[in-house]
């Protein structure tokens, strides 16, 4: 996004607490990519208005974003997925910290594996939110959809990808597969017939998907 906007929303934001600046420095530290300042208070806003009692998330990294999503609806359950062993244990820790370790539950493991444990336990959410491996997004999705509640959401982060999706023909060594996957799913997405679905251009691209 345009660098003087992006400075100005973010000159704008709410305040935060102690812990979250902290949470934030050491994601920083370890290169850690969790949510930008505008898109997690996006997201935060939603889940003020949309009030979810049950979360799922897919992409833990180290617990940031669940527990801004427990500070936006501390009723909210949270289910949090996170494949990679180091992180987690960070998540763990920060989680221990808040001392809400009563209300966001931390899975270690692969997502690809465990939606089915979920689904196999007849668990339910009314808000998905993904934000892990880019090129696995389609398959989150349709792995999660029969945990997921009547009119319930699917927020799903980094649909634009620092813009790449827009260039026509994007070379580049890294990330150009990633780049297609991306564009893939969110072609796939917005022409789902039991979704309708928003993308906005917030923070790194959020989807928003709302099932009929
Ligand atoms: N939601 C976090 C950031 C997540 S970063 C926040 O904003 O605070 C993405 C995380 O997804 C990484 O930590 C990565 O290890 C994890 N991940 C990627 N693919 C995964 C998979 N298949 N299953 C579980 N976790 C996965
Ligand atoms: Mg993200």
């Amino acid at each position: 996004m345009d660098e003087m906007l992006n400075n100005y929303l973010v000159k704008h934001l709410p305040k935060k607490e102690d812990w979250v600046n902290e949470i934030e420095s050491q994601a920083k530290v370890d290169h850690v990519p969790i949510m930008d300042p505008v898109g997690i208070n996006f997201l935060m806003q939603l889940i003020r208005l949309n009030k979810p009692d049950n979360i799922l998330e897919i992409g833990t990294a180290i617990g940031y974003s669940a527990l801004r999503m427990n500070e936006a609806n501390p009723d909210a359950r949270i289910t949090t997925i996170e494949r990679d062993e180091i992180r987690y244990g960070q998540a763990v820790e920060n989680v221990k910290n808040q001392q809400k370790e009563n209300m966001i539950e931390i899975i270690h493991g692969d997502a690809l594996e465990e939606l089915t444990k979920l689904v196999d336990e007849k668990r339910k959410y009314n808000c998905i939110f993904i934000d892990a491996a880019k090129g696995q997004y389609k398959k989150f999705f349709e792995l999660s959809l029969p945990l997921l509640k009547e009119n319930g959401i699917v927020i799903s982060d980094n649909v634009l990808f620092r813009g790449y999706v827009l260039e026509p023909n994007f070379e580049h060594k890294r990330y150009k597969k990633m780049v297609e996957k991306i564009k893939e799913y969110n072609e796939w997405l917005v022409n789902h017939p039991g979704f309708i679905t928003t993308i906005l251009p917030i923070g790194d691209g959020i989807a928003i998907s709302y099932k009929k």
